[in-house]
């Protein structure tokens, strides 16, 4: 697995959104969030997370969705309950994943982060190959933005707090970072 000049993933599945900015000129990729979603909440392997993050979900498929109608969200990387990779938005352009956040006192965490969003909920648990994945993954972003240390590695429950909870109490940072620190 290789990330190429401009921020892909060789071996992930390609899925180029148009949710994303250039990121501010200069600014060092510092921070890497972890979040979870799940479309509708729970149900997984649905084709609704990728109609999101593409622009094109019907907010009329689900009654849950009419909360997502007019939202324009996307992450880098989904990494669905299989463990395949999917990229929506290469490292080096901001993806809208975190929204209001604050990190050590800097707010618009999209402009200096890259988001990963894992298919579950916060108390559904995750499974091994989602680990194995993101394990994969973080290894090699920390090779290729030195700037992400171990305490630069958060959920977004960190950054939105009050806001946000996931990835939720199911999420084990003791075995995700087990295999990296
Ligand atoms: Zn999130």
């Amino acid at each position: 697995m290789i990330i190429n000049s401009i921020g892909v993933v060789d071996t992930a599945t390609q899925r180029p959104c148009t949710h994303f900015d250039e990121r501010p000129s200069g600014e060092e990729i510092s921070l890497l969030v972890i979040h979870n979603i799940s479309l509708p909440a729970g149900e997984f392997d649905t084709p609704f997370v990728d109609d999101l993050f593409m622009g094109n979900i019907d907010c009329h498929a689900h009654p849950s969705f009419s909360d997502l109608q007019g939202l324009r969200v996307s992450a880098h990387c989904f990494i669905k309950r299989t463990g395949e990779i999917v990229q929506y938005v290469p490292f080096s352009k901001c993806a809208w994943h975190a929204g209001k956040s604050e990190f050590l006192g800097r707010e618009r965490c999209n402009d200096f982060s890259i988001g990963i969003e894992l298919e579950g909920t916060d108390t559904s648990g995750y499974t091994q190959m989602q680990y194995n994945a993101l394990q994969s993954l973080t290894k090699l972003l920390m090779n290729n933005y030195p700037a992400i240390t171990k305490a630069r590695i958060v959920g977004h429950c960190d950054i939105a707090p009050g806001r946000k909870t996931d990835p939720g109490e199911s999420f084990d940072w003791q075995h995700y970072f087990a295999a990296l620190f």
